[in-house]
């Protein structure tokens, strides 16, 4: 089966090249990138907008995705607007570091990854699938893998290293990982 990304994020393209290395789902790069307005009140309407957009434009069987985190110190701040937090124009590292900023002296650091798939093979042949992962806001900003906010969260399973210094662990147990799980399962018995 095979998908086109409805992503610019090379990031998130290189986790899934990894993450369906061995399954029969293949994701390649869409020709280009599009703009969608992600204005969606759940991941999974915004995942589906970005698939129905791609869908529309290349006719071909789409894969988006659409991620956050929560913070449950700052409920309504992060989750579908994470990649907003703190207004449009900032790096990664700064959003990352404001998160930081918000939630110093804060006790309270629980937080949560979500993702969100849409397998968009028809307009009459829909799939998602979700995966989520726990942890904590760290104190300060650690290690330089993967993306995002990963150099601020430490998962459960690592209460002391962000996921920024455990790529490979991420890749085998992150959000995005358990969903592809899922996925892989769902589309190996179809
Ligand atoms: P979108 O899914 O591309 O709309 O972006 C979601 C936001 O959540 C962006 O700010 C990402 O940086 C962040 N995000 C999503 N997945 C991850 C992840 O695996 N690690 C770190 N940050 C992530």
């Amino acid at each position: 089966m095979n998908f086109i990304l409805a992503s610019g994020n090379a990031h998130k393209a290189e986790e899934f090249g990894i993450l369906f290395k061995d399954s029969n789902v293949t994701v390649k790069a869409a020709p280009t990138k599009l703009e969608v307005v992600e204005d969606g009140t759940t991941y999974q309407e915004n995942a589906l907008k970005k698939a129905q957009a791609y869908y529309e434009e290349f006719k071909k069987p789409v894969l988006a995705d659409d991620s956050g985190i929560n913070v449950e110190a700052l409920p309504d701040e992060l989750g579908i607007f994470s990649a907003r937090f703190g207004g449009e124009g900032l790096t990664d590292k700064q959003r990352a570091e404001l998160l930081l900023e918000k939630l110093l002296d804060k006790e309270k650091r629980e937080a949560f990854f979500t993702c969100v798939l849409c397998f968009y093979i028809s307009p009459e042949e829909i799939y998602f699938f979700e995966g989520r992962m726990e942890g904590e806001i760290s104190d300060s900003y650690v290690g330089d893998g993967g993306f995002g906010y990963d150099p601020v969260f430490c998962p459960k399973a690592f209460p002391n290293k962000t996921v920024a210094e455990l790529e490979e662990w991420k890749n085998a147990n992150s959000h995005r990982a358990k969903a592809v799980e899922s996925a892989v399962k769902f589309f190996k018995e179809l």
